[in-house]
Formats: C-alpha cells, structure tokens, sequence
C-alpha cells in the first residue's frame, strides 16, 4: 500500500504501524497472506463534508472513517478534527485501535475517523454543523453493533452527543450506545473523561514497580496539555509523582520542584495555553523531550520521537500518552540507549477500555458507580501490562513488540477460528 510521504526522513504514521506489524508477523511467523489481510484496512468510506459557515460563504472538508477490522467484535475508535487528517493516518490509527483492543482483552476491532478541520478556526454551531454532516454522510457504516465512535483529538463529550442525536433522529429513537465518551446527562460513563490519564498513571506504575522504583521517588515531563496530558499531571502529581514540565502547541513550562497544578490550570482556564505560566520557566518541546527527568510523557501528536530527537532523551521510561508519538527508527535509539518504552496501544488503553465499560453499560442500561470503574480499569490495565511485560520477558523483545504481537495474535486468532467467508 502506498503512503502519504511524511516530512523529508522521517516516517510517517502508516510506515510506523505497518512496521511494527511486520515485526509482530515476522515473530509470529504467519504467512504473506494473513499478514496482507492485517495490514489492510477491511472497510473504509472518504466522504465529503460541505460546512454552511456563519458568514454564508461555503467550505467543504474531506471525512474519513477506516474499519481496520472487525473480527473481535464492533470496529472502535475515535473521531479526529484536525487539519493534518489524511486517509492513510486514519489507517494507521485504525490499525492500532485493533491492536489495543486486542491488547486488553474488549470484544472490539478496530476503526477510526477524521475530517480535515481545524476546530480552532470555527465556531461552535460550525463545528456542530460540522460534525452532523460527517454523521449522516458515514451512517451506512456506524452503529452500536457495527462501529463505535469515541472523541480523539480536536473532540470531546460534546461532539459525541452530536454525533449520537445525529443517529438517532434518523434511526428515530434515543441509541445512546453509538458512541462512548458521550456527556453523563446522555449515558455517559463516570470515570471516561479521565480515563485514558488514569490508565497512563497505572502502566507508569507498574513499570516503575518491575524496576524497584517507587512514584513518588520520580520526576514527570508531559507533552501535550490537552485530555490526556493535562488530567495525567493531575494524577500524577496525586499519586506523589513530581511533575516538573509540561507543554502545548504554544510552548513549554517547566518548574523543577513540581509544578503548582492548581494555579497552572487557572492560567490555562485564563490563557488557553501553559505558556506564559509565572512560576515557571519557558522551555520549548524539543527541551521538554529532552529534559533531565525520570519518566516522558508524549501526549500530544505523532512522530515526535524521531532517531534524531530520540537521542537527545535522558528519561529512563517513555510512556506513550499520545498514538504513535515514536517512530520506527526513534524506538531503535531509544532502545540503544536503555529507555523503557510503555507502548500507545498499552499505555494509552486506558480510554477504549471505559469506553468499552460505557457501551456496556449503555446496552444494559444500568450504570456502574465511579468506584466500580476505577476498580475494573486498574485491574484491566495492570493484567494488561502483566501479559506484555511476561511476554516480553519470555521473548526477549521490547514492550512495544511483545504488545503488537499480543494484539495481533489475539486479532489473527479471532480471522483464523471464524475462517474465510465464502
Ligand atoms: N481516541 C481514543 C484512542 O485513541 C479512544 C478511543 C475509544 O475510546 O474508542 O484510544
């Protein structure tokens, strides 16, 4: 399959997803045909999106929404605005919702949409526009038995309740399991808003417990200040971590006795940016990635752990907030220079797992106390790191390949039991 070209040398996010398949495949010694069969999405619909906008003038947007596979169960995965969306990233994003499902254990495959938009430049009825207008174009392939939808980036609970209203007006009646992350007041889940940080927090920890190391003896620097990165400094911080930096598209902060969380998030709230914070100083991302702390957080977007930058990292864990923030060559370095990575599709699990407590609940109309949640997520994601750390052991690979090839394993599994249909 050809690939959008990324940036001149570096890898783009399919080249990276289809390299860590071949890897797994390659370890699991299956053959030419199964491996084509996981590297190719099984369903995908490019839509046009035509936007009203408030001045009356017209624009129009490319959607996309790539099944990468349903073998396991439903297709899963979020809804991405943002102006860099291209089919071959909703591929590649696709393809690791199928290995982290498979990962920790939900009876889903794996999908994932997007639109080309920068929800920053648009309003709120724009974007609601937006959003209906990508629904009712992607309808013939959604659905709470067929693909789930969930907020990713440049998205959140709002958009999710468009997106649900949007399907149920037209199927006529309320069919709140069509998408997770939706708000509360419309059966959403307690715990989901924070879900994929608490997951981050719980693989760090038991990472940090393979290696004798306790979180509050450790320092945190956080790409990405947004859903996950931002609720991640907070339950760091509460688990006794110190997070001494973070950053956003705008810039960086750091504060080596730990950062004031509190204050912080009165000057975001104040500023829509962590730049700027007065008890702190400016740093930049690539000092961020390469500061002196015990464990990185990247939670912002892809490929920003290239070979070259990896070499400037002195963490001793990456734990990956973000989808796909190491590229292939990037792992390489990383790996040469003893850094622990805690792969996306573990670490950042966290989210499709309550997602996968909310349709549940959804379909059974009867919803868990946020002390439940809680419990079935740590619980979740400690077995999950469990399988992969053993794994890896075992094997002698990183955590990054032992968890692909237990997702593609589990995924593969599922293709070979069913059989080949006719
Ligand atoms: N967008 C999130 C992810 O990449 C959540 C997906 C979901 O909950 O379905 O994992």
């Amino acid at each position: 399959m050809s690939t959008r070209p990324a940036p001149a040398g570096e890898a783009s996010a399919l080249e990276t997803a289809q390299s860590q398949l071949a890897t797994a495949v390659a370890h699991l010694g299956y053959d030419d045909g199964l491996h084509q069969m996981l590297a190719t999405p099984r369903r995908e619909i490019q839509v046009a999106v035509p936007l009203h906008r408030d001045d009356g003038s017209r624009v129009l947007f490319q959607g996309y929404r790539v099944q990468h596979n349903v073998s396991r169960g439903p297709g899963k995965g979020g809804l991405r605005f943002h102006p860099s969306v291209h089919i071959d990233e909703v591929r590649a994003l696709a393809m690791w919702m199928t290995w982290k499902c498979g990962i920790v254990d939900l009876p889903f495959g794996g999908a994932k949409g997007g639109v080309g938009i920068d929800p920053a430049d648009y309003t709120p009825g724009e974007l609601e526009r937006v959003t209906r207008r990508y629904t009712s174009e992607i309808m013939p392939l959604i659905g709470p038995d067929t693909d789930i939808m969930a907020p990713d980036m440049g998205t959140d609970d709002r958009t999710m309740a468009w997106v649900m209203d949007t399907y149920s007006v037209n199927r006529g009646y309320t069919i709140p399991a069509v998408v997770t992350g939706k708000p509360l007041a419309v059966g959403g889940s307690l715990g989901r808003g924070t879900a994929t940080s608490a997951g981050i927090v719980h693989v760090t920890a038991a990472a940090l417990k393979e290696a004798d190391a306790q979180m509050s003896d450790v320092s945190v620097a956080i790409q990405g200040f947004g859903k996950v990165g931002g609720n991640a400094a907070t339950i760091f911080a509460e688990r006794g971590a110190r997070v001494v930096a973070v950053s956003d598209q705008y810039g960086g902060i750091r504060a080596d006795d730990g950062l004031d969380l509190d204050r912080l998030a009165d000057h975001v709230a104040e500023t829509g940016s962590v730049a700027g914070f007065a008890d702190a100083d400016p740093i930049s991302n690539a000092e961020l990635i390469a500061l002196d702390v015990d464990v990185l957080v990247p939670a912002a977007v892809e490929g920003v752990l290239t070979a070259e930058s990896s070499r400037t990292v002195r963490a001793r864990w990456v734990v990956e907030g973000a989808n796909g923030p190491t590229t292939t060559a990037g792992d390489a370095v990383l790996a040469e220079r003893g850094v622990t990575v805690v792969p996306d599709v573990l670490a950042n699990a966290g989210g499709v797992v309550v997602s996968y407590f909310e349709w549940v609940q959804a379909n059974q109309t009867y919803w868990w106390s946020a002390q439940e949640i809680a419990e079935k997520l740590a619980r979740r994601m400690a077995s999950a790191y469990a399988d992969v750390s053993a794994l890896a052991r075992r094997d002698g690979v990183s955590l990054r390949d032992a968890a692909t090839i237990i997702g593609v394993r589990r995924t593969a599994e599922a293709h070979e039991i069913r059989g080949l249909y006719p």
